[in-house]
């Protein structure tokens, strides 16, 4: 019989009012249970390990995120594949940095959560649960069908590294546009097979390492030398730059020679679009090419979760800034389509 790993993390999912001061609270995984009576009826085992402390996930931190690692090496032998309960707010940076975290990852690693507690009668989180629960069980052939760290929310399952809350009220919180679903659940659960990472060979890896000073400089029309000054000269060595349109900037020269001077100071600036859908081209205007000559990263359709993750990982593995560039560039886990 398959396996399942349920990490119960916190969120609007396991939240109950309190009925003295009318605020959600966390409730702890027995009491869900107790709401899903249909985890009985599923043909799995289930194992499930509680945090001792369940956190609203805008408390959610790099450490927390090197326990969720440690603890999906742990069962990684035993189980077939893992559900990761979580608020909604930040699980798109989670499940972006775990997907940097576990290099080789040949098992389902399925984010979920709700808009709404697992107690409230019109709940979208039972729905979530069970269906992310069939997913991290699913095999083809004795293979996991998605190999991949996920979120599973609203009847869509999405890669973890390109998905992004957009709503706060409606159930369907999550977008990916720059990639396609990874499966829609309907009145069959369907699987874009073409779209699924097939695993790499090899053991499960697990990067525990993860460097969070990162800065962000995101810009606006009449952005002020004096903020961009403040922002480039932290004392930080990654810079998430936050662009117009297809990756423009300003072309001001004070501008321009405060980031190259940044860069010839050894940091590393990637350059992500403030569009949500489409991808960086460096060069392609004016606005952009000198950024190229200087050095800028292109981030590609990478999404403000991936690029912000990734460059912690990256800062953590690698000392050269020209190699840190590069790794910025190129695709390691799906997280973004060269053009
Ligand atoms: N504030 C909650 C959280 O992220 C929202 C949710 O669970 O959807 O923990």
């Amino acid at each position: 019989m398959n396996q399942i790993q349920i990490i119960y993390t916190g969120g609007t999912i396991g939240m109950m009012t309190d009925p003295k001061t009318r605020a959600l609270k966390p409730i702890n995984f027995e009491q869900i249970m107790e709401n899903v009576p249909e985890l009985e009826r599923l043909n799995c085992k289930i194992k499930v390990h509680s945090f001792e402390q369940i956190i609203d996930s805008s408390n959610m931190n790099p450490r927390i995120w090197c326990e969720l690692a440690d603890l999906i090496h742990d069962n990684y032998e035993s189980v077939d594949g893992f559900v990761i309960l979580h608020g909604s707010d930040t699980m798109a940076f989670t499940s972006s940095a775990l997907s940097f975290m576990l290099e080789n990852l040949a098992k389902p690693v399925i984010f979920t959560g709700s808009q709404l507690p697992i107690s409230a009668v019109r709940t979208d989180a039972k729905e979530n649960l069970m269906t992310a629960i069939e997913i991290a069980k699913a095999k083809k052939n004795d293979r996991a069908r998605v190999p991949e760290v996920c979120i599973y929310f609203d009847y869509k399952l999405f890669r973890g590294n390109r998905a992004f809350k957009y709503n706060s009220s409606k159930f369907e919180a999550f977008r990916s546009p720059n990639y396609p679903i990874l499966a829609e659940s309907g009145v069959h659960l369907k699987f874009s097979i073409n779209d699924i990472r097939q695993p790499v060979e090899g053991p499960l890896r697990v990067h525990r390492r993860l460097e969070s000073d990162v800065a962000v400089l995101k810009l606006y029309p009449g952005i002020s030398p004096k903020v961009v000054e403040t922002i480039l000269s932290a004392d930080v060595r990654g810079i998430v730059m936050e662009t117009f349109g297809a990756g423009n900037t300003t072309t001001d020269k004070w501008f321009t020679d405060m980031l190259k001077h940044a860069i010839n100071s050894g940091k590393v600036i990637v350059d992500i679009s403030q569009c949500k859908v489409g991808t960086v081209e460096l060069g392609r205007y004016e606005t952009s090419k000198e950024l190229k000559d200087m050095g800028v990263a292109n981030g590609y359709d990478m999404t403000y979760e991936a690029a912000i993750t990734k460059m912690m990982f990256l800062l953590a593995q690698y000392e050269d800034p020209m190699i840190i560039k590069e790794m910025m560039e190129t695709d390691m886990r799906g997280e973004l389509t060269v053009s």
